[in-house]
């Protein structure tokens, strides 16, 4: 792949309603999420692109920070679909990417698979953009129907389309004619190499009220459920608080680590992280950065369930079992329940703490030390 940094303009400035709505249709919610928080997390936790700007138009920007849960970096859009990327490209140029990718909002299901096609693609061309061979017969007709138009060779062309920055920078401060279809036409017309890469029906777009249910059928049918485990032993030692599961809970003795050491969020974070397969808590969280000294091990939990959401993935259930002669952990199960529910904002109803001894054998039947186990189930989109 080329190197160099990689940026990427979300275009949002459109103000059509969506029948029945009040909000614009990026901001409407699609798949359990605001539309353009679809592809906006696609774009930002691709590894290979380091800035993702949002062109929005007038008085959007609270539905903006609203849908994405935060402030991201915006610009204001401008009358047309074209000056509103030249916004973002502008706004962009301070950093001087090597390439940029520019996307609608209303394609909101955008894979790393499509990104990584479009990125490869400009190792050889100027410019690249996800294409769909066109299946059903095309004809001419004026309330009659007239000639077929041969699709042979004919193309239905999708965003993201991704560009060498400087191609696409000139072509937009250059550009002098009608308003043009997409970028890619502007590109060519400067005499940039635009080349075809396979697209996905996935990234259909939005733009009739109709679509959002079969976004949504796509969505869901695409979706696959997901489960993977975590395990985790601390030692218990004097002198130590005890937290599990986000409690503190008095005893005689602590676990000892480098965090809080709490064994249970620590084995749900690996069994959160195995789900994407992202490694493990220390892939994440190094146990020889001092930062993480005495650290809340809620973060690393909330950071995993982070990763899991960027990916569109849907955490479902929790089933955490904790393994020590003492303490007893019945008194204290409801409120763990409540905590780990509160920091993955999921229902009680969704985490399961269940508690069992060794029978005093081997180190947690000693009292040396606490043994979690857990496994999460999630939905995501299938590959
Ligand atoms: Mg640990």
């Amino acid at each position: 792949m080329t190197q160099g940094a990689t940026a990427a303009l979300i275009v949002a400035a459109g103000q059509g309603v969506r029948s029945g709505g009040t909000l614009p249709k990026q901001f409407a919610l699609l798949a359990g999420k605001p539309m353009i928080a679809h592809s906006f997390a696609a774009l930002e936790c691709h590894p290979a692109i380091g800035r993702v700007i949002v062109a929005i138009g007038d008085g959007q920007d609270a539905a903006l920070t609203a849908a994405l849960g935060r402030d991201v970096e915006r610009v204001k859009g401008g009358a047309t679909r074209r000056l509103s990327v030249l916004a973002g490209l502008e706004a962009l140029a301070g950093t001087n990417p090597a390439r940029v990718l520019i996307h609608d909002a209303a394609r909101p299901f955008l894979t790393a698979t499509v990104i990584d096609r479009l990125l490869t693609a400009l190792d050889s061309d100027d410019g690249a953009v996800p294409a769909l061979p066109v299946a059903d017969t095309l004809a001419r007709g004026d309330g009659t129907l007239g000639d077929v138009v041969p699709r042979d060779g004919l193309h239905r062309i999708q965003t993201p389309q991704a560009f060498r920055f400087d191609v696409i920078f000139d072509a937009h401060r250059g550009w002098r004619g009608d308003e043009p279809t997409d970028d890619a036409q502007m590109a060519r017309k400067a005499g940039g190499s635009v080349k075809l890469v396979e697209g996905d029906m996935m990234l259909e777009k939005i733009t009739y009220p109709a679509d959002f249910a079969a976004a949504e059928a796509r969505h869901a049918a695409g979706m696959r459920v997901r489960s993977a485990t975590g395990f985790d032993v601390h030692r218990l030692v004097a002198g130590e608080e005890l937290w599990l599961g986000g409690v503190l809970i008095p005893h005689d003795k602590g676990l000892s680590g480098h965090s809080d050491a709490d064994v249970a969020l620590h084995a749900i974070t690996d069994a959160l992280l195995g789900t994407i397969a992202e490694g493990d808590i220390g892939t994440h969280f190094p146990p020889s950065d001092p930062q993480w000294r005495g650290a809340d091990s809620a973060q690393f939990l909330q950071h995993a369930a982070a990763l899991v959401a960027a990916r569109g993935g849907i955490v479902d259930f929790i089933d955490l079992t904790l393994i020590c002669e003492a303490p007893k952990i019945g008194p204290y199960r409801a409120a763990m329940r409540d905590r780990i529910a509160a920091l993955l904002q999921l229902g009680p109803g969704q985490i399961s703490v269940k508690a069992t001894t060794t029978e005093r054998l081997g180190f947690a039947g000693r009292g040396e030390g606490i043994a979690a186990q857990a496994i999460a189930t999630i939905r995501i989109q299938g590959e």
